[in-house]
């Protein structure tokens, strides 16, 4: 039985000010919540903040990026153990803003999900198609060479602390779901890469997160699909109604 697992991602959005805001809303509703696990992923500068607010919750903090290197000449960085100071629980990598925008590479991807595993951060490792791979029946492809790249040489037993989140990138910030049956489709064709890559039990055990304008009107939908096991959440996490609904629409 996997529990599910709703993670919001922020990204460049919450100065310290709004960010405790938001943080205080959440606080309040879901502080002690157990039947999914709740991850907030605010923006680098946050992090300490939020993290204060919400130690000794049941909610998780996370981050959106991480170095791959320890320490060291590489200006605008952050270390893992930077992270892991702030109490950082999660790390979102790979994400397609990442790709597309500062050019990460599967191999790059793949570095920093070893360097996360190997120093105990979990990783939500994002994958998802574009558009014009969807329009060319390219999807599976795509999202097996994403998968089968970034995840190279983890071992059946790192598996379970990683999370993957399909993130068709048609579907994010557009306001554009994959249907139900479109995300489920591509989530069960996600389990059997990994079932094929690390074997059975690894791949029943993986949480795979879907993303892409998922709201609280469509997340029981696509919540309930049977290879559907929690979302990553960007515009519908910057506001705490909408999350807490999402959260709920889990349970
Ligand atoms: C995301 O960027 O991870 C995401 C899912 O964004 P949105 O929910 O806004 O589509």
């Amino acid at each position: 039985m996997r529990k599910k697992i709703i993670a919001g991602n922020w990204k460049m959005n919450k100065t310290v000010a709004e960010a405790l805001a938001l943080v205080d809303g959440l606080k309040a509703e879901l502080a002690s919540c157990m039947d999914v696990e709740v991850v907030v992923c605010p923006p680098f500068t946050a992090l300490k903040s939020v993290g204060d607010v919400l130690a000794g919750t049941q909610i998780k903090l996370g981050c959106q990026n991480m170095s791959s290197e320890d320490d060291g000449a590489y200006t605008g960085e952050i270390s893992h153990a930077m992270l892991r100071d702030l109490s950082v629980k999660y790390v979102i990598l790979g994400h397609s803003e990442r790709r597309e925008y500062y050019k990460e590479t599967d191999f790059w991807v793949n570095k920093k999900v070893k360097k996360a595993l190997e120093k105990n951060l979990r990783p939500i490792v994002c994958v998802g198609e574009k558009l014009a791979d969807r329009e060319s029946g390219n999807t599976e492809k795509v999202v097996e060479e994403q998968i089968r790249g970034s995840l190279a040489g983890i071992t059946a037993e790192q598996f379970e602390n990683v999370v993957v989140a399909y993130e068709p990138v048609w579907a994010i910030g557009t306001g554009k779901t994959a249907t139900s049956e479109q995300a489920q489709e591509v989530h069960a064709f996600i389990r059997s890469i990994i079932r094929d890559m690390v074997g059975e039990k690894a791949a029943k055990g993986l949480r795979i997160q879907y993303g892409g304008s998922m709201k609280a009107s469509n997340a029981k939908e696509l919540l309930s699909q049977p290879d559907i096991d929690g979302g990553l959440i960007g515009g519908a996490a910057l506001e705490a109604r909408s999350f807490v609904d999402i959260v709920k629409a889990g349970i």
